[in-house]
């Protein structure tokens, strides 16, 4: 582990206009270190590649993943904004897992139920991609969600978006503020601030968004998840800014936004509900938090990892082909990873998104088949690439009378393996 490197925290070192930010600055902040660091990774896990070329000469970046000794937000200190464009080519839509379907249900009810039943409900939602959660909020409202406005530049404007709701295709900048609705009572930004680098930045727009009163809903990967379970496939060049429980909370209060965190999705993300501290009442610090065993747990957990996983597709492969279940973020990571270490043994990957079939993997140019590709093609291993999907594909795999064999990252047989290789 390198520490000691000139890697001030985007996240807790003083900002620049205002020296006292509280106790929790980068006054006495400890040594960064940089934790995961990987040369020609892809800018975007969540393309549409049409051709083997285009895919196999998507555009790089490097990783260079470092960790704030002292707030334990994770970035990526070699990111480059320039090299990404969120335009309509870009597709992480992973609704077709009923899993996932269940978790947005879920989010959208904690919305409603945040509101009294009698009020109106005049939604903002900065980063919405198609809309699919508006939409889903609006719908579960069932007449309570008056107005709704959303920012994402991928918006392709594709369907009719209900009476009350509008897309602007932009990004959300302060210029954009001016569009929020004066009644606006709930703020909502779903997986947008791990994509953007300008932590201060975008966090003083989502400050700007809010008014007393008004809510504020967060929700993003918890990077203390990844780095307990070795969850190396869960780092990758558009996560370039990753959170912890405490780090949000301290960044939100640099803000002036008090907040509570939930874990949700398993453990795998992080629910923020936040807002202005009631009239008369002082903001709370979150009590500081030493992050740094859990960056040294990770690397070593994470060579072990990768070890076994070689030796395991190393084993399979005379069985016949291998593929991934999952080609987004994970998917795509974890092949790069492998099949650069185990020469190539990961021949395709399998998603139910239809946007996504027939087209190829960036980087390593592996085909995108729907499972009844897959199981023509001979695959005789599956690995899932997230666990919260297996039972789901456990059963789409039996109601296609397929019988390969399946594995799942970050389930209990990474820990039986760790404590054989450890
Ligand atoms: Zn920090």
């Amino acid at each position: 582990m390198s520490r000691s490197q000139p890697h001030p925290c985007p996240l807790c070192q003083p900002l620049a206009d205002s020296p006292q930010t509280g106790p929790q600055t980068g006054a006495n902040c400890p040594d960064s270190a940089v934790i995961e660091r990987r040369l020609y990774v892809p800018t975007l896990q969540n393309v549409t590649l049409a051709t083997r070329e285009a895919a196999q000469t998507a555009r790089r970046g490097t990783l260079k993943m470092v960790q704030c000794g002292s707030c334990g937000f994770v970035w990526n200190a070699a990111f480059d904004p320039a090299l990404m464009s969120y335009d309509s080519g870009y597709n992480n839509d992973v609704s077709a897992s009923d899993f996932y379907q269940a978790h947005l249900c879920s989010m959208a009810d904690r919305i409603l139920a945040s509101v009294p039943p009698e009020e109106e409900i005049h939604y903002v939602e900065i980063g919405c991609g198609e809309g699919d959660f508006l939409r889903l909020l609006h719908e579960r409202g069932q007449g309570r969600v008056v107005s709704a406005v959303g920012f994402d530049p991928s918006f392709t404007t594709a369907e009719q978006l209900p009476d009350g709701v509008v897309v602007h295709p932009c990004y959300f900048t302060p210029a954009e503020i001016t569009k929020i609705p004066p009644q606006t009572n709930i703020v909502c930004s779903r997986h947008t601030i791990e994509h953007v680098s300008d932590v201060q930045g975008f966090a003083a727009n989502l400050a700007a968004t809010m008014a007393p009163g008004r809510q504020l809903f967060v929700e993003t990967p918890d990077v203390d998840w990844i780095l307990r379970h070795g969850a190396f496939q869960d780092f990758f060049y558009e996560h370039c800014a990753l959170y912890t429980p405490h780090s949000i909370s301290l960044l939100l209060a640099r803000h002036g936004l008090q907040c509570e965190v939930v874990p949700v999705y398993d453990g795998q993300y992080m629910w923020i509900e936040a807002q202005i501290p009631a009239a008369g009442q002082p903001l709370v610090q979150p009590p500081p938090s030493d992050p740094r065993d859990l960056g040294q747990t990770y690397q070593s957990h994470r060579s072990a990892l990768l070890d076994s996983w070689a030796a395991y597709l190393e084993r399979r492969k005379s069985a016949g082909p291998i593929a991934i279940w999952g080609a987004a973020s994970k998917g795509v990571t974890f092949a790069l990873i492998m099949n650069a270490r185990t020469h190539q043994m990961i021949t395709a990957g399998i998603d139910l998104n239809a946007a996504k079939q027939g087209c190829y993997m960036p980087v390593t140019g592996l085909p995108i088949l729907a499972p009844q590709e897959a199981k023509d093609m001979g695959v005789a291993t599956v690995v899932i690439m997230n666990p919260n999907y297996e039972a789901e594909i456990r059963n789409m795999i039996a109601d296609l009378d397929w019988s390969p064999e399946i594995t799942v990252l970050n389930e209990a047989r990474d820990e039986q393996q760790l404590k054989h290789v450890s």
